[in-house]
């Protein structure tokens, strides 16, 4: 019998890469629903190949053109929030929660409520709001299964053992384009610059957080909250060649560890796999000969304040990696328009965890507090970025 399942944020990275998986297994897998942000075309052509039982599109008013898009296909389709949520509610066996953003929140825990079994590629639920997450799919019996590479290997290099039994965990992070980057010249980059990922091919804005090493910050957090481990025990290390993605070290000294082609392909593999391995056409298997030799550094802190930033959101806790990733994504994409240097994205995450920090002591009691949150601190972040230069 085939697995039905439901992709959420379609179009993207993590999404097309879910895609190609379930199209080289069509007798295991077929499609319940597919959503998408706004791009009608995209999600209309990938639902064409796919054949789901239902398409939303977050954006409303990219309504009509989807219908356009697929009339005489026979496939239901709607667009705006509703839409969306009655796509999560359609059955599934698996729904992969891959938006991007503080807007894969809702529809995430959504999945969550309705017990299913969810390979999570949105980072910002456990960021935002993990301790609501993490309490929720227990209560309501959902299976998570991590899709960010370095925590899916955790989670296999982990196993049956007990997280009691873990000296600590260790996350790798390519270092990203500047890792080799004087301080000076990482202050001038360029969006493009900073978005040419080294080893991995991602979508736009957590190239931007693998630039400032933020993602790997976000991670800590994730991990935290995955394996339920306190920030003590949890590390990051620089590993240029993006081959060794997640080690436990054992009490006893031992080290197990995950490793892998830098390929998300793998890890979403294993998600959906559900314990039985997929085949990856196409894929390149690890040859270690070839690789010749894999290379290990320390996060340096001073060049990529990012992480000192968010290792201080997670020591601290409460609401503060809410306010964090807030700030970082209106920082972000700032930097992307132009609008802010480099540092500027450091410099304003900065100053919102010091602005926040007395008003957002307590950790977000559920995803519309998280969210609350969210706006506010995007509100305020808006407002404390540079004006724009005007012309003449
Ligand atoms: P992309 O930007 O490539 O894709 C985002 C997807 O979300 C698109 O399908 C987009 O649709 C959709 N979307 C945007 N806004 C909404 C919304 N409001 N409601 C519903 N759907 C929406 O992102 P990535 O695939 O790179 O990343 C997705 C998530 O996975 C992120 O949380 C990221 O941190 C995480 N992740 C990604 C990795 C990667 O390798 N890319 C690795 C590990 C984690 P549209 O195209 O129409 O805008
Ligand atoms: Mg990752």
């Amino acid at each position: 019998m085939s697995l039905t399942v439901t992709v959420l944020g379609a179009t993207g990275s993590i999404g097309r890469s879910t895609v190609d998986l379930l199209q080289q297994h069509p007798g295991r897998f077929r499609v319940g629903a597919l959503v998408g942000g706004r791009d009608a075309a995209a999600l209309a052509a990938l639902a064409g190949d796919l054949r789901p039982d239902f398409v939303a599109l977050a954006d409303e008013s990219a309504g009509p053109a989807l219908r356009e898009a697929l009339s005489g296909t026979g496939i239901a389709n709607g667009a705006g929030e509703a839409a969306v949520m009655e796509a999560v509610a359609r059955e599934a066996d698996i729904v992969v929660a891959a938006v991007s953003g503080a807007a894969g929140l809702r529809p995430t825990h959504a999945a969550l409520r309705l017990g299913r079994t969810v390979a999570l590629a949105n980072k910002e639920s456990l960021v935002c709001a993990g301790d609501a997450f993490m309490r929720d799919a227990a209560r309501y019996g959902a299976r998570l299964l991590p899709v960010d590479s370095e925590h899916n290997a955790l989670a296999q290099a982990l196993g049956d053992g007990r997280v009691a039994d873990v000296a600590k965990m260790t996350i790798t992070a390519s270092g990203g384009p500047f890792r080799t980057w004087d301080a000076a010249r990482i202050a001038a980059a360029t969006p493009t610059e900073a978005a040419a990922h080294p080893t991995w091919s991602m979508g736009m804005k957590i190239n931007i957080d693998s630039a400032s090493l933020m993602n790997k910050g976000l991670e800590l957090i994730e991990a935290h909250h995955l394996f339920s481990i306190e920030p003590e025990r949890l590390d990051v290390v620089v590993h240029p060649q993006s081959i060794v993605h997640g080690l436990v070290h054992w009490r006893d000294g031992a080290v197990t560890a995950g490793l892998a082609m830098p390929d998300m392909r793998v890890p979403i593999a294993h998600c959906l796999g559900l314990g039985d391995r997929l085949t990856i056409e196409r894929g390149r298997g690890l040859d270690l000969v070839a690789a010749g030799s894999l290379t290990f550094e320390a996060a340096d802190e001073a060049r990529f304040p990012c992480l000192r930033i968010a290792r201080a959101a997670l020591r601290d806790g409460g609401a503060m990696p809410t306010v964090m990733n807030a700030a970082n994504e209106i920082a972000v994409s700032a930097f992307i328009r132009g609008a802010i240097p480099f540092y500027g994205i450091a410099d304003l995450v900065e100053r919102a965890c010091a602005h926040f920090a007395a008003e957002y002591r307590t950790a977000p009691a559920d995803v519309d507090e998280a969210l609350a949150i969210d706006a506010h601190v995007r509100d305020w972040s808006a407002a404390a970025l540079p004006e724009p230069r005007r012309a003449g």
